[in-house]
């Protein structure tokens, strides 16, 4: 069977001579050297200045949150995974959707504006699929309005804007290390700041507010054990190597697919990308359902990511309304968008035959009753 990813996993060796290290030491978590080395060789990979290893890319938006102290409205993106927005509501801040760009499926910054209010405080925006919203725009508007920015760069590791990594941008930028992203340590994340002050914030709070024998103040336990930081150690060198792959793959179906009926997301210029995903556009919901359905036929399984459009789930409607925040653009992609399959060592035949079969479905025109 093809899923839509498959976490790269290093020789076994390799990790379990970190694992005879932590057996030597005993020491599992709590700032280990492992996690203390795996921060530098990412400070230094990424290019940034302040980056701390937490528990998943979730707990890190929440981190953001509070360490800004965003308690009101926040603009943010109906196009992302849940956890973009569980981040703001489970904060309790209220998340009001700006709807997305057609183009790039990011944030439209022509669209936050009109939605800003007295009690807006942020935005937190996601790098949809690592390719990296108008980030000159939104900081304009954040500065009008002296709002925060907040990214959820959850996809775009190892990809960079204008030559700095994407993580780089922003007050305060996310990414999530789970296993099916480009880079992993099993479950992970980390949060990067440019700001030594709110850098040493950051570390506190990521480990109960703990400051030497006294409190920093309120924190949360977010820090990373020894062993997500030997596979993070184990896969970090491998990167390279694993998003040429990547590449690779993606010009396969890039050269194949039939464009005269799908579709693809444009990239935002200056962005080198990562090829974190392989996004398809559809004429309509329809023609993605059938090509899904050929696909399962055929053993391999796509995914509708993202879907559905996060401002239509009931529980992220505005306190006291029944109805969802209008995002007529991204209730559309939604419904029409379907990651395939991309990972390092997925076969040029198994893309071959992904990509007949795709071809082949969305060129049956439906029978008219
Ligand atoms: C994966 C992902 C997250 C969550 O990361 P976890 O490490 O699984 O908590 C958040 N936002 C986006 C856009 C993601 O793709």
């Amino acid at each position: 069977m093809i899923n839509v990813t498959k976490s790269y996993l290093p020789e076994l060796d390799e990790y379990t001579a970190y694992l005879k290290g932590i057996w030597e030491r005993v020491h599992l978590t709590n700032d280990g050297p492992l996690l203390r080395r795996l921060e530098d060789e990412l400070k230094e990979f990424l290019d940034v200045k302040y980056l701390k290893f937490c528990t998943n890319g979730t707990i890190v938006l929440q981190m953001a949150l509070k360490a800004l102290d965003i308690k009101k409205e926040v603009i943010t993106t109906p196009f992302s995974y849940v956890a973009t927005t569980n981040a703001l509501l489970w904060e309790g801040c209220t998340p009001v959707f700006a709807d997305i760009s057609p183009d790039d499926y990011n944030i439209d910054p022509e669209k936050i504006e009109p939605l800003i209010t007295a009690d807006t405080q942020a935005i937190m925006a996601t790098h949809v699929y690592g390719n990296a919203c108008k980030i000159e725009q939104i900081q304009a508007i954040a500065d009008k309005y002296n709002l925060k920015v907040i990214y959820d760069a959850a996809h775009t590791f190892g990809a960079s804007y204008n030559g700095k990594s994407i993580l780089s941008y922003g007050d305060l930028s996310t990414c999530s290390f789970h296993a099916t992203k480009v880079f992993h340590t099993v479950e992970g994340g980390c949060i990067v700041t440019n700001d030594a002050d709110m850098a040493q914030k950051l570390h506190y709070m990521r480990s109960f507010g703990h400051q030497n024998d006294n409190y920093y103040g309120v924190g949360i336990n977010a820090k990373n054990s020894e062993l997500h930081a030997a596979m993070g150690l184990c896969v970090l060198p491998k990167v390279p190597e694993l998003i040429a792959a990547r590449k690779e793959r993606f010009g396969y179906y890039d050269n194949q697919l039939d464009f005269s009926k799908i579709t693809r997301p444009t990239l935002t210029p200056g962005v080198d990308y990562n090829y974190a995903y392989y996004p398809v556009i559809f004429d309509s919901e329809e023609t993605l359902l059938r090509v899904t359905d050929a696909l399962k036929a055929e053993d391999v399984m796509p995914r509708r990511y993202f879907y559905p459009s996060l401002n239509t789930l009931p529980f992220t409607f505005r306190p006291g309304t029944t109805t969802a925040q209008p995002c007529p653009v991204s209730e559309d992609v939604s419904l029409r968008v379907l990651c395939l399959p991309l990972y390092p060592d997925l076969a040029e035949a198994d893309v071959d035959r992904i990509v007949a079969t795709v071809n082949l479905a969305v060129g049956i025109v439906p029978e008219s009753v």
